[in-house]
């Protein structure tokens, strides 16, 4: 089977490090990938944003199955598109990855099905928003509706900081015009993630990850600084829970409304005293979730996949082992905030590449035969064991086998399950 993956990170990496070892995989191509991918996958470049270029590669290279990675060519409808010219494809609909571009559309969802979620109100116009904040008090969350890379929500811990965050979007600082008003939710943060094929689900892991850029959870937010899988808070009941009273729900009401949604789900939960209440959908893997997924899936992550796309998933079924893994994002300094572009990163080639350590590239390019840093996250350095412990010490040990003096990491992925 030729297979081509769109994305070029640390999650396309981690999918195309697994995809790759399925011996049903016979040509894999990832758009555009970077120099960590061209080690395991012919690398393409390609505006993955437009339909038309990416339909006449897939006609082109007679690819037989198209992988979406990231969330900004599923809400351009690239899956559409190459749906519609009879591709297989994995990924859901411009229709259905309304449930992560749109955060009205996703508390409409759970309103209509009874997904247990924070309350919420939703306003177009800047007065009405400051009002309705002054009124309910702090702490409260805003949020601009819409995709913002992270950077759209404001947990507000006074009004007028809620104020503010308010004026910044209908200022125009996210190309907003509209503005989701939440109820600030106290618990631990996690992650489920489930394949859908529209009709049927699959729970495919949980992880939790570390957003702040700082060790303690201190600093601005970043897109994840690491994660871990298994998550400890992610008990079995509780995932049985999110299954009943979140997922299935969702998925049956995305059917309804005739915008079945196929690909994976991958449910931000808030959890306190053994409720699990929903914070936000994404419809595509986590960066750098994802990386310790794939570690624990291994091959069978196509198998799994393709049966999602393929509307076979009643039939599918995860092997488990009883293992771990764990992921530390590598960024540069400065990162989130303004950094240097094409420090050389020594040391990689020496690394070991098994299935119990991989460092997965994600802002990385070949330069005169060396690796450069090309983005702000730039490697996941991620071990897998027996332990969350073991999988800790195989990733730092990668981390400390690297020399790249412009590079960063927190030292604490993990903490709070350690
Ligand atoms: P963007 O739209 O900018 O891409 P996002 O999709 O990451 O952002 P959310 O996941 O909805 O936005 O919110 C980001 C973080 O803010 C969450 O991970 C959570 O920590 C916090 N948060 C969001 N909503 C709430 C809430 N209602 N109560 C408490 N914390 C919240």
């Amino acid at each position: 089977m030729n297979i081509l993956i769109l994305g070029g990170g640390g999650r396309e990496h981690a999918l195309a490090w697994a995809i790759r070892q399925n011996p049903k995989c016979d040509r894999l191509v990832v758009a555009p990938g970077n120099a960590g991918i061209a080690g395991v996958a012919e690398c393409a470049a390609l505006n993955i944003l437009s339909r038309a270029e990416v339909l006449e590669f897939a006609q082109e290279n007679a690819i037989d199955f198209v992988i979406v990675g990231p969330e900004a060519p599923l809400a351009a409808g690239v899956s559409d598109a190459l749906r519609d010219a009879g591709f297989l494809v994995f990924g859901p609909s411009q229709a259905a990855a309304q449930l992560e571009a749109s955060k009205a559309f996703t508390k409409e969802i759970c309103d209509a099905c009874g997904a247990p979620t924070a309350a919420w109100a939703r306003f177009t116009d800047g007065a009405a928003a400051r009002d309705y904040v002054s009124a309910q008090g702090a702490p409260i969350v805003v949020k601009a509706d819409g995709l913002a890379a992270g950077k759209g929500v404001t947990v507000a811990e006074t009004v007028s900081q809620a104020h503010e965050a308010i004026d910044a979007i209908f200022d125009g600082e996210f190309g907003e015009t509209s503005v989701v008003i939440e109820e600030f939710m106290a618990g631990e943060e996690a992650s489920f993630f489930v394949l859908s094929d529209g009709t049927d689900c699959l729970p495919i892991g949980t992880a939790q990850d570390h957003k702040r850029v700082g060790d303690g959870d201190t600093g601005p937010n970043t897109g994840g600084m690491g994660a871990y899988s298994p998550a400890p808070v992610l008990t079995e009941a509780l995932q049985a829970q999110v299954m009943e009273r979140i997922i299935r729900p969702t998925i049956a009401e995305m059917a309804r409304r005739g915008m079945p949604f196929q690909g994976v789900l991958y449910a931000g939960l808030m959890i306190e005293d053994g409720r699990a209440r929903l914070v936000e959908y994404n419809v595509r893997f986590g960066d750098p979730e994802c990386q310790a997924l794939m570690m624990r899936l291994g091959a069978q992550a196509l198998d799994l996949i393709l049966a999602c796309a393929e509307g076979r998933l009643a039939e599918a079924q995860v092997t488990w082992a009883e293992d771990h893994a764990l992921t530390v994002v590598m960024a540069a300094r400065g990162y989130p905030g303004e950094y240097a572009k094409g420090s050389r990163i020594s040391g990689l080639d020496m690394l070991p590449e098994t299935s119990f350590q991989m460092t997965f590239h994600a802002g990385t390019a070949l330069k005169a035969g060396a690796v450069v840093a090309t983005g702000g996250r730039v490697l996941a350095c991620t071990g897998r064991g027996a332990s969350l412990a073991e999988a800790h010490e195989r990733a730092y040990a990668l981390v400390d086998s690297l020399a790249w003096p412009e590079g960063f990491c927190r030292r604490d992925i993990g903490w709070r399950a350690l």
